[in-house]
């Protein structure tokens, strides 16, 4: 199954994706995980992307496409995948058209101010791109998966923040009607818990 997760930054689509894809044992392609990897290895692609990303602006639609476009021709997502973070234009989604046939689309629909609180206090790991949050941490800083430090993104620092939901509203969100009108898109509230979350996700998926 060929899946994309929809939604404004801190809709919870890392910490589902990571979950779905755990159940259903198919990748998570995060184009921000991606990203964040090649900055830190300071790649061509991490080193241009960077300035962007520190704004809370998008990175551009050709780089992000060629990066997806590989991702997608690898072995390991022949049988599904779950795409985080990508499509976030009309112009993505419309090159993804040609590269993949997508069944089916999740929107997690969450308030601004919600969204706020989370990310002012999202911790992840860069390592494996596990995602918490400070108030369920319990003072550990360390990822319970592999064991990296966690770090707060520069990006959910308040500035940026604000920043991040402006290009959500004006360039993502138009996705929500590009994948309703093809029959694709299923929304569920995502400031609901993430147990019922996932649970939502697994029936609407067809599998639980
Ligand atoms: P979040 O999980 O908070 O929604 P991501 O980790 O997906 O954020 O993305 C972080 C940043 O990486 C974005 O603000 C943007 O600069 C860049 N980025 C990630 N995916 C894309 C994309 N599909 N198109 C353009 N830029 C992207
Ligand atoms: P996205 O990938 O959409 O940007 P994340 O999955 O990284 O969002 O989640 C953003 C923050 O919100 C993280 O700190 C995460 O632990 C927290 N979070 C995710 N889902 C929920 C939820 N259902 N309820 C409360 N907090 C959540
Ligand atoms: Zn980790």
């Amino acid at each position: 199954m060929n899946i994309i997760f929809l939604g404004p930054p801190g809709a919870g689509k890392g910490t589902q994706a990571q979950r779905i894809c755990a159940a259903l044992n198919i990748p998570q392609i995060s184009t921000g995980d991606i990203l964040r990897r090649a900055i830190k290895e300071q790649t061509p692609t991490g080193l241009k992307a960077k300035s962007y990303i520190d704004a809370g602006k998008l990175v551009a639609d050709e780089v992000i496409i060629d990066i997806v476009k590989d991702r997608l021709a690898q072995e390991d997502c022949q049988n599904g995948y779950i795409l985080d973070g990508f499509p976030r234009t009309v112009p993505q989604a419309e090159a993804l058209t040609h590269i993949a046939n997508i069944d089916s689309v999740i929107e997690l629909a969450v308030d601004d101010q919600h969204l706020i609180n989370r990310l002012s206090g999202r911790r992840v790991c860069l390592k494996c791109g596990a995602t918490y949050h400070i108030s369920l941490l319990d003072g550990k800083t360390t990822c319970a998966a592999c064991g990296e430090e966690l770090i707060q993104r520069d990006d959910d620092k308040a500035e940026t923040v604000l920043n991040r939901l402006t290009v959500y509203h004006d360039q993502t969100a138009p996705l929500v009607s590009f994948y309703e009108e093809k029959g694709l898109l299923h929304r569920i509230d995502g400031a609901q818990g993430m147990d019922v979350i996932f649970q939502s996700i697994m029936e609407t998926l067809g599998v639980k």
